[in-house]
């Protein structure tokens, strides 16, 4: 099946629009910014405004980007973002699967009688919630499938820098830095073409990775000196964070963003998982390698989901009880047998 099947009816969509929102999920990654600020730019170029709209906050080392300084978020002026859902007639969501990972805009974004257009990489994405479908799992990114989709809305136009470097964020930030996705081809095509639009991939890769503030770092020592738990016997580790952690560290959005890899990195480990005390939950992260199915897991024991080598997860018990289930459930994982 052909997965652009319907881009000139979104084209169609795009050209009638009056009000477009560009809509990313909760905790926006990298990803999630760079394909929202991606479209933000184009659809600029192309001499049409629109909001991008975020269930919360971004990281403090992606507000360099083009255009993500336009954001509006739920936590900060929920009436506005009401609004802007009031009036919108085309609302496109990005590097998300179900309106389930947008947190309080759920049932606003539900409700809207606005065409709902989606670009994402998730598996199960929830069909029946979108009127236009971008979805590939194959895809390295959402930002690489939002290239790919503006390529094809106007091949004749050519790609301009802020919409090339917000692209390229999505892709170095969602393949590790070119580390998940030695085998696509693709994906580096796709580079190319992002650099032949003037972008410095030295310079994102510093703004990204070398901004960080020295509580960030100081709170990574804290995990791998005193939070990780290696079990070789069943090929995988873990790193918890309490609340009184976060707090010791003065916690920004983004600052536990990759820590889970670090748990991953170690030789013989092929399943980590990352669990971080929140309000009411214990966020999870989990990382693997190779053929261990992190979706599958999360899906079945932690209400939630998200790629085969990342996904992520929600339990409602305690930090001891969560932590006492996961071991619980390892000697019955195949890989480990
Ligand atoms: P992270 O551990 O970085 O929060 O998430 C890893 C990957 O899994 C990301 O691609 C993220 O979008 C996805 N993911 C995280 N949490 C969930 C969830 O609750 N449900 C689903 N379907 N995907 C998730
Ligand atoms: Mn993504």
């Amino acid at each position: 099946m052909d997965i652009f099947q319907d881009i000139s009816k979104l084209k169609e969509q795009i050209e009638k629009s009056q009000n477009i929102v560009i809509l990313g999920h909760y905790n926006p990654d990298g990803d999630a910014i760079g394909s929202c600020a991606a479209w933000y730019n184009y659809l600029l170029g192309l001499g049409k405004q629109s909001q991008i709209i975020l269930p919360n906050d971004f990281p403090q080392n992606l507000k360099w980007i083009k255009g993500s300084e336009t954001a509006i978020t739920a936590t900060q002026d929920i009436k506005k973002v009401e609004a802007f859902f009031a009036d919108a007639d085309l609302i496109i969501c990005n590097d998300f699967q179900s309106f389930s990972r947008v947190d309080k805009l759920e049932e606003i974004a539900l409700k809207s009688t606005a065409t709902k257009v989606l670009v994402d990489h998730h598996v199960d994405p929830e069909v029946e919630q979108f009127d236009l479908i971008f979805s590939d799992v194959e895809s390295s990114s959402t930002a690489e499938l939002v290239f790919e989709v503006i390529t094809r809305l106007t091949p004749e136009m050519p790609l301009n820098r802020a919409v090339a470097e917000a692209i390229y964020v999505g892709i170095m930030t969602d393949t590790g830095s070119f580390s998940y996705s030695s085998g696509h081809k693709k994906t580096f095509e796709t580079v190319a073409k992002l650099i032949d639009s003037g972008i410095d991939t030295c310079q994102i890769y510093q703004e990204i990775y070398s901004t960080f503030s020295e509580d960030r770092v100081r709170l990574l020592g804290h995990c791998l000196a005193n939070r990780l738990t290696v079990l070789q016997d069943f090929s995988t580790a873990y790193i918890y964070l309490t609340k009184e952690d976060l707090r010791e560290f003065r916690e920004m959005p983004g600052d536990t963003e990759g820590i889970a890899n670090y748990a991953l990195s170690i030789k013989g480990i092929k399943f980590a998982a990352f669990f971080t005390e929140r309000e009411k939950r214990i966020r999870i992260s989990f990382r693997s390698k190779g053929d261990v199915d992190c979706n599958i897991f999360a899906k079945t024991h932690f209400n939630g989901g998200g790629h085969h080598n990342a996904s992520g997860g929600d339990s409602f018990d305690t930090m001891q009880e969560t932590i006492q289930k996961f071991e619980k459930l390892l000697p019955e994982l195949e890989f480990v047998k």
